[in-house]
């Protein structure tokens, strides 16, 4: 349900929302009447809501699959105007009649990465395998907004004395470093894991590595003032993978290569160095959707034992376990910076540029 076709309201029209109307048109900042909430929904005052680079790819209209091959957000099921955001917290200020065990006032994180709650894979509780979801931010208005509605209280997560600014990267950044990095534990002995791409995620994967991976963490990247930060927070090594000789460098410090690797670029590059750095036996998992495509030879595969999976997002029982780490204070925290929610298209513009540094959040 989008909030444009919403009559009733209960505090006024001081929903401000800045929305996709056009894909790579600058965004455009509408106003609405504040949701009323139906149902099980809550409706959530938005304090705090992340700047992810995918949301970039949604705001140009497409995911590049390489070879000149477009996979079309429409097709994704996203209607116009749209409202990107899927990094959102803030405070509870209306709940529906079936909304159990919330009260306004609350604060909490939000899981995004919402099913259609019907079909076969969200009953077996799968909601990231449905065909139909009802992503907040994708499929629906999301969190560059004053507020949002959220179908059900069971999404709300609790972020302990985690600031607010902080809490909301971990609906995205956080839990897809979380999920990922999760994937690389079926490789037996592990003892180096290489993360490809210190990006505002890659730096989410550093924090999270340091909490649940007990091994040498090395992260890769082209940029070495982004390099610099993920040596500041605590990579064990970092390497510039454009640099003269960075890969038979890796491969021979490393005696052989690295256990696991994780590419948050999604790209060919980045693909071809994180595949290229494993040993034997070793496993790569892709969650970057920069784009692209990569040339690869199949005989690779059983030379090296090596598995390639693929990682989106996070399920809410893996959000639950990364923000009970969160609130133990297991999980430092990523570089992050805020603006106000009106500086959502030069965000936007920063990321493309390759600018940013950790997250931006937006403060509405
Ligand atoms: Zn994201
Ligand atoms: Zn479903």
């Amino acid at each position: 349900m989008h909030f444009h076709n919403r009559p009733q309201c209960y505090g006024g029209n001081t929903m401000r929302a800045m929305q996709i109307v056009e894909f790579g048109k600058p965004l455009q900042l509408n106003t609405y009447a504040d949701p009323a909430p139906s149902g099980s929904e809550v409706i959530v005052r938005i304090l705090s809501s992340g700047v992810c680079h995918s949301d970039l790819h949604l705001w140009e209209g497409f995911f590049d699959l390489g070879g000149g091959q477009k996979l079309e957000v429409t097709n994704r099921g996203m209607t116009l105007p749209h409202t990107l955001g899927h990094e959102i917290a803030g405070e509870v200020v209306a709940v529906g009649p079936d909304a159990k065990d919330v009260r306004v006032g609350q604060r909490f994180v939000v899981f995004p990465w919402i099913g259609c709650g019907q079909c076969a894979a969200c009953q077996a509780g799968d909601e990231l395998l449905c065909a139909a979801p009802r992503t907040l931010g994708t499929r629906r208005d999301g969190g560059y907004a004053t507020h949002v509605v959220v179908p059900h209280p069971k999404y709300l997560v609790d972020h302990g004395n985690t600031p607010i600014e902080l809490a909301c990267t971990y609906a995205c950044s956080g839990l897809t470093a979380y999920s990922a990095i999760r994937k690389t534990e079926t490789v037996k002995n592990r003892k180096r894991l290489l993360l490809v791409g210190a990006g505002g995620v890659g730096m989410a994967g550093l924090e999270v590595a340091k909490a649940i991976f007990d091994g040498e963490i090395i992260v890769a990247d082209i940029d070495d003032k982004k390099l610099q930060t993920a040596k500041e927070h605590g990579a064990h090594d970092v390497v510039n993978t454009r640099a003269e000789g960075a890969l038979a460098r890796l491969q021979q410090q490393t005696g052989g290569g690295v256990c696991s690797a994780v590419d948050f670029v999604g790209a060919a590059a980045s693909f071809r160095f994180g595949f290229d750095a494993l040993r034997r036996g070793g496993k790569i998992v892709i969650v970057g959707l920069f784009g692209g495509d990569a040339p690869f030879a199949p005989i690779a595969m059983p030379f090296k034992m090596a598995a390639i999976e693929g990682s989106y997002v996070g399920d809410l029982p893996e959000f639950h376990e990364l923000m009970a780490l969160v609130r133990a204070g297991k999980i430092g925290p990523m570089p992050y910076a805020t603006r106000p929610l009106e500086a959502a298209n030069d965000v936007l513009e920063e990321l493309r540029g390759g600018k940013v540094v950790g997250r931006v959040v937006l403060r509405p």
